[in-house]
């Protein structure tokens, strides 16, 4: 005996069924999504995964249609009947089963159920609590239910592309040591050893490194991967990368191999072909042209720098932030001068509300006065030269009946916010439409030359009280570039590594690098982030020891499966292609996880929870 298709309750699946079938006797069986009962006769739509038939039963078959009255949406029923072509005038064409009806001659009640908390159809507005809580009937839904058989093509796409380059997939360990990947690491005490504590991995960053000094050269693993980290729509306590590494290869067999595989999946999932390769584009030009590691091609909207226009100026917000070493950085919109007083006010709140002190803005007006310059209009131009109105319009290529912001502060600062202005300014004048399964457009960039650190005080690393000032851009295992081996102790602000990210409309999707294969040199990193030799030894001892034992060079990378099949299905959070993911407070309220545990068990842990902290 073998499996059947549908299962052995069932002779057909509901939404497989057409005219070439009228006359068969069938059995299908589903849930009820919607009844109509006339009295004499009743109507089921049937759903399983398959699609929807409509039933009928009439007083030819009287049980059958006692049943039928019985029924409500969502009970689980076996249906026998007889297709037949519905009659003239009552064909659905909105329906892929729309020609033809099961006439019942059995109606079988699998099981009742109760009233669903929603119903189950797409596009009905219910609070993510209630879904979540009830994700089981929520996962009826067509679109959710879409979803999970987009991700799971897609790991499917993936591991051909893998595998026909000779990767294998290889599991590593969930019960492990802490792995630095920027994040919390999640606990596990460790019952047989009183005191001590697994961590759950950030990622499988070392055994796949370690992998490679076993000679497997070529892994992967669908991984998943914890980190503790304060959530956004794009982030889950535990996601999905398909992690790799590759020995005696660098960046550009990633780069080939990663261009495959989107490719491959787009094409698969999309019937789209990619433009290859992505172009590329350092870290220093995406901040400056974007004032991101993670632009959106798909509209322009750059940055221009304003700071030489500005060098002598006597506006003096622009003055005060200059001489003290910073940079105004302004951004043109087209046919931004609509936008009304109450708009422009509206952007100077949001900036504030974002650290600013506030943002300046002007209007191009056509020039006037015999001049053949246009004019500025703004609460600053006051103070502004001539030259300095023509500078600001030049290098912002701004045109007549376009506005431009000015944001300053520290170059870092004025270009993260005048690089989300541009985002937000983007969504806000329609310039960009959600690209996914209907359609859009798939800019892929490649990120390279990355700094090798970041200025502890701006991060949100776990490590950064110990790390001296500095702590790591990607991660401690990065190769710094060539020319900053032998001393980027000496300039860690200059120094770039071999690392890389792939970035697509805006969302960063896959980061990785070329690793550092040299036990002296990984000291010596470790040891500029505070990590004296004791403490690598008792946290990276056993990889240390390994690059002992003859460690070939290797690269490897990180693609988030969640992000990507996010953009493929046009959803904007990771939550919708999860099957059962976290709130952003990192509950589930279907299990109630994370919960209180009983003492009994703590105790046999040796642990006891601290009571929660009084609120206000
Ligand atoms: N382990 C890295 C991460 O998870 C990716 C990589 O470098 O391969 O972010």
């Amino acid at each position: 005996m073998s499996i059947t298709a549908y299962g052995a309750l069932r002779s057909h699946g509901a939404g497989t069924l057409g005219t070439a079938d009228v006359g068969a006797t069938v059995t299908v069986a589903g849930w009820v999504q919607s009844r109509r009962d006339h009295g004499g006769v009743a109507f089921l739509d049937l759903r399983d995964r398959s699609g929807l038939v409509q039933v009928v039963a009439d007083p030819e078959a009287s049980e059958a249609l006692e049943a039928a009255h019985r029924v409500r949406t969502e009970w689980v029923v076996r249906v026998t009947g007889t297709v037949r072509a519905r009659p003239e005038g009552m064909v659905n064409d909105k329906l892929a089963t729309g020609a033809i009806e099961v006439a019942a001659t059995a109606i079988e009640v699998l099981s009742e159920a109760d009233t669903p908390p929603f119903p189950i159809e797409d596009g009905i507005e219910v609070s993510e609590e209630v879904r979540l809580k009830h994700r089981y009937v929520d996962l009826r839904r067509p679109r959710l239910a879409r979803n999970l058989r987009t991700r799971a093509q897609v790991v499917s796409v993936i591991r051909q592309v893998m595998e026909r380059h000779g990767f294998i997939d290889v599991e590593t360990p969930q019960l492990t040591r802490p792995t630095p990947e920027g994040a919390r690491d999640f606990l596990v005490p460790a019952r047989l050893q009183p005191g001590t504590s697994y961590a759950l991995p950030q990622s499988p960053q070392l055994f796949k490194q370690l992998l490679m000094v076993a000679g497997i050269e070529r892994y992967y693993q669908i991984a998943r991967c914890f980190r503790d980290e304060n959530l956004r729509a794009d982030r889950q306590p535990e996601f999905t990368q398909l992690d790799l590494e590759l020995s005696f290869a660098d960046e550009e067999d990633v780069y080939g191999l990663m261009e495959e595989l989107f490719a491959e999946v787009w094409r698969e999932v999309l019937d789209v072909e990619l433009p290859l390769p992505f172009p590329r584009l350092t870290f220093g030009e995406s901040m400056r042209r974007f004032g991101t590691d993670k632009p959106d091609l798909r509209y322009g909207l750059e940055l221009a720098h304003l700071d030489e226009v500005f060098a002598d100026t006597q506006v003096g917000v622009f003055k005060g932030v200059l001489d003290a070493g910073g940079s105004v950085v302004a951004l043109a919109v087209p046919g931004g001068s609509e936008l009304t007083r109450r708009e422009f006010d509206n952007w100077t709140e949001w900036a504030k509300r974002r650290g600013a002190k506030g943002l300046a803005w002007a209007v191009v007006e056509a020039p006037s006065g015999g001049s053949d310059v246009p004019a500025l209009r703004s609460p600053l131009t006051k103070h502004m030269s001539d030259a300095e109105v023509a500078g600001v319009i030049a290098t912002c290529e701004a045109e007549v009946g376009d506005a431009i912001f000015f944001g300053a502060g520290t170059t870092r600062f004025a270009r993260a916010l005048m690089g989300a202005l541009r985002v937000e300014l983007a969504q806000d004048r329609g310039l960009v439409q959600t690209s996914g399964p209907d359609g859009g457009e798939w800019r892929f960039v490649w990120i390279v030359e990355p700094p090798m650190f970041d200025p502890a005080d701006e991060s949100d690393d776990p490590t950064a009280a110990t790390a001296q000032g500095w702590v790591p851009n990607h991660h401690p295992f990065t190769s710094p570039a060539p020319e900053f081996i032998d001393d980027f102790e000496q300039r860690p602000g200059e120094a770039t590594t071999r690392a890389y990210d792939i970035v697509l409309n805006g969302v960063e999707l896959a980061s990785g690098s070329v690793r550092i294969h040299d036990a002296e040199l990984q000291r010596r990193v470790f040891r500029f982030l505070g990590v004296s030799d004791e403490a690598a030894e008792e946290k990276f001892g056993f990889l240390l020891r390994g690059f002992g034992y003859g460690v070939p060079p290797h690269c490897g990378i990180a693609p988030g499966l969640d992000r990507i099949v996010m953009l493929l299905t046009g959803e904007d959070s990771i939550r919708e292609v999860i099957a059962f993911p976290k709130t952003q407070s990192g509950g589930d309220p279907m299990t109630e996880a994370p919960a209180p545990y009983d003492e009994v068990s703590l105790r046999d842990l040796g642990l006891r929870l601290a009571p929660k902290p009084a609120s206000g």
